[in-house]
């Protein structure tokens, strides 16, 4: 192979996050490669005209560009990544590679329209006219007040034309769990004015301060992520970029960066007060944040947050955190970030607000290096669409309880039985619910206790798209569309919700799922700016500063390109929101575990890793093949533990234990390494499913179970990553 710049990037992107592009992982494709030809399901590729085709991938909001190797046309055999898309540039994490098993894998796609009946439990199929006019006419027969969807998914035509649908039939209750996006739209509300979403110009920062996100297993763009630190790897050593990962364990993330601040979980916003308040004290504080109204009455709060005082909150030295200031105020393009793992999970909002305070005194706004705003790329123009969503926990305690009485909950990409939060209300809500419509292409654990299914097309077999990722600096919306037909008699739910509406006697502005994305991107072309993946796109490092490309002549044109490329783009710097202003502050104060601390001594920290998939899609069998033994080993999943915690609960590498929380209990091994805090049990997300194929069934224990949601002191929002917990041997 020749080792141009672009496969170097290639090459590396792989090795940073440990995913694809190493030898090891090709050789497990190859092993797939071989298994697969005895699987029935699978099918067997004979020799035929070979094509590629473009699109994005849907599986995380990450945006990736793919290119689907196609024989004959219609039989997908292999996903790689687009070196043309300026996010991954040809990289694709270990889902994005393992799509085809979403596609083909038998045992977890739902092969049709289907009822169950629920005192039997038997699922008949029925046809698509029975299952669509079956669910209008209840739909007429309720009160709309008494129906509500959740979406699992936000940011996308989709979820537009979903939002637009309830709000045309007269229902309050479209619901969406909040994620890292929210809390960024609240921070920045709470110091400009108005909500907006922001990104960090990774590629070009020489110093990076990460508060807890899993910068290379996962988080926002997760191959962009890679990416990035591989051209913070690529000079001079001196003038490589400075990696500062705060995280309670020594993550992959953290240990890749130059330096680990292992804070106490639930306490990073003191240790970024802290830190707000040595750069104050150090005199590093830009001329813009000095003139921002409010400056002195910030200097007066964080004068209750010194070094000192976040030492014994934190356990990070005060002179570590004095160090870190004077590295973070000194450097000249430095940025600071937080995020929950994957970003899936919301973080403490004054854990977002301190961050971006952290980076208003470092004057990085709009500069090279820092940090950009990014206003939603436009999109349809639905009635309704823009109103806000109801916070799904908030609905299922109440149905559970009785409180509130629903006649339909509609779920699309959501499976909150599984993922939660309180897995355990959910499961209490859809008994109180007479009818549960779930529109998955999958069995889990939500569709499997549904009364109905309208299963949508996967993300290869429909039309879609995927608003900006978390972290990007710049606008993009990345497009799916119908690579091949519908491998089981399934239907894209846009269009379901189409025929829906008009059955309930209203209307929704488009007529096919084609035609609404082709809206989407006429919306986008409108804009006059963005490019599209049809080109090398610009050096990672040069991309902001290229601007935001010349747009396209025509909605037609705009259209061919993006659905060519599989992607929109407009790197250009966003406006901000408004004047900043520092008089506006959340309540900070460190997160503290619900439990009694004498019966639950330890704290559960729950982690996102780089191989488990934690939302809505479970671990496809090629990616759980990658886990190590110590992490899950049969049916048993790894926790981590500090060995003198390990030592005081008498428990040895590899025992067996129990873990328990007020809410949940599991059994469990226990990993020993210098990595983990001590007093806290490291839990990994997105195991212990109850569904699926045998290859993820039955594996570990679901660490959303195990929580009970604290709630965000600011904004109500639940924060699922901390509990108060005992081990024991099993
Ligand atoms: S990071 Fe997300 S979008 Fe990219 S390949 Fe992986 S699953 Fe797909």
């Amino acid at each position: 192979m020749k080792l141009d710049r672009r496969n170097f990037l290639t090459f590396m992107a792989g090795a940073a996050g440990g995913f694809l592009l190493t030898p090891v992982n090709w050789k497990l494709m190859d092993d797939v490669a071989i298994w697969t030809q005895n699987w029935s399901w699978v099918p067997v590729v004979k020799d035929g005209a070979r094509a590629f085709t473009n699109a994005g991938c849907m599986i995380c909001g990450g945006g990736c560009g793919i290119k689907v190797r196609l024989i004959d046309g219609q039989r997908a055999v292999k996903i790689e990544g687009n070196p043309d898309n300026p996010l991954n540039r040809g990289g694709l994490c270990a889902w994005g590679a393992a799509g085809l098993q979403y596609l083909y894998l038998q045992e977890n796609r739902v092969p049709g329209p289907m009822r169950r009946d629920r005192k039997t439990g038997v699922w008949t199929r029925l046809s698509w006219e029975e299952a669509v006019q079956g669910l209008a006419k209840a739909l007429k027969e309720a009160d709309p007040e008494e129906v509500a969807l959740i979406s699992g998914r936000k940011g996308s035509t989709v979820t537009s034309l979903l939002k637009g649908f309830m709000a045309a039939y007269g229902s309050p209750l479209y619901c969406e769990p909040a994620d890292g996006r929210d809390v960024q739209r609240a921070a920045a509300e709470m110091v400009f004015g108005r909500p907006s979403r922001y990104g960090f110009d990774l590629e070009r920062a020489k110093l990076v301060l990460s508060f807890n996100a899993a910068l290379l297993e996962g988080w926002g763009s997760p191959v962009r992520c890679m990416r990035a630190f591989e051209v913070w790897r690529s000079g001079e050593p001196k003038e490589q970029t400075r990696l500062i990962q705060v995280d309670p364990r020594s993550s992959l993330t953290a240990s890749k960066a130059d330096e680990w601040l292992a804070a106490k979980p639930g306490t990073e916003t003191v240790l970024a007060l802290a830190l707000a308040n040595a750069l104050i004290q150090a005199g590093l504080v830009s001329p813009e944040a000095q003139s921002s109204q409010g400056f002195e009455e910030l200097k007066g709060f964080l004068a209750q947050w010194g070094p000192a005082k976040a030492e014994k909150i934190t356990g990070v030295a005060k002179d570590k955190i004095e160090a870190t200031a004077q590295a973070f105020g000194r450097t000249q393009e430095a940025v600071a970030l937080s995020g929950q793992g994957h970003g899936g999970r919301p973080e403490p909002l004054d854990l977002a607000w301190a961050v971006l305070v952290l980076n208003l005194l470092k004057g990085n706004v709009g500069h090279p290096g820092g940090l950009f705003f990014t206003p939603d790329p436009p999109g349809l123009e639905i009635q309704g669409a823009d109103g806000p969503a109801v916070d799904p926990l908030h609905l299922a305690r109440e149905t559970a309880s009785g409180k509130k009485k629903l006649k339909a909950l509609l779920l699309f990409e959501a499976n909150p039985r599984f993922s939660g939060p309180e897995p355990q209300t959910f499961d209490r809500a859809l008994d109180q619910v007479p009818l549960v419509v779930s529109f998955s292409s999958f069995w889990d654990e939500t569709t499997l206790k549904s009364d109905l299914v309208l299963p949508d097309h996967t993300y290869l077999e429909r039309w879609d798209d995927t608003e900006t990722p978390l972290g990007l600096p710049f606008q993009s919306v990345s497009l799916a569309k119908p690579i091949f037909g519908p491998k089981y008699n399934t239907r894209a739910t846009i269009e379901v919700i189409i025929e829906l509406a008009k059955l309930v006697g209203r209307e929704l502005p488009v007529g096919s799922a084609e035609e609404a994305i082709r809206l989407r991107v006429a919306a986008l072309q409108q804009t006059g700016q963005g490019l599209a993946a049809l080109e090398e796109p610009p050096a990672p490092e040069e991309l902001l500063a290229a601007g935001p490309g010349p747009g396209f002549g025509s909605a037609e044109e705009a259209f061919e390109a993006v659905a060519g490329g599989g992607i929109w783009y407009q790197p250009g710097p966003g406006e901000a929101p408004g004047q900043p202003s520092f008089l506006s502050r959340p309540k900070v104060e460190p997160l503290a575990p619900e439990g009694d601390e004498h019966e639950y001594p330890l704290e559960l920290a729950v982690f996102d890793s780089a191989r488990v998939a934690s939302g809505f899609y479970a671990n496809p069998p090629f990616v759980t093949k990658i886990l190590e033994d110590d992490f899950l080993l049969k049916k048993d999943v790894f926790v981590n533990l500090h060995p003198t915690t390990a030592r005081d609960l008498h428990l040895a590498e590899g025992a067996a234990a129990v873990l328990e929380t007020e809410v949940g209990q599991g059994t469990v091994r226990v990993h020993l390494t210098q990595a983990a805090r001590p007093g806290v049990v490291f839990l990994p997300a997105g195991l212990g499913h109850r569904a699926f194929d045998p290859t993820i069934k039955d594996k570990g224990v679901n660490a959303a179970v195990m929580v009970k949601p604290l709630e965000d002191p600011n904004g109500g929002r639940p924060l699922t990553f901390l509990a108060r917990a005992k081990l024991r041997k099993a």
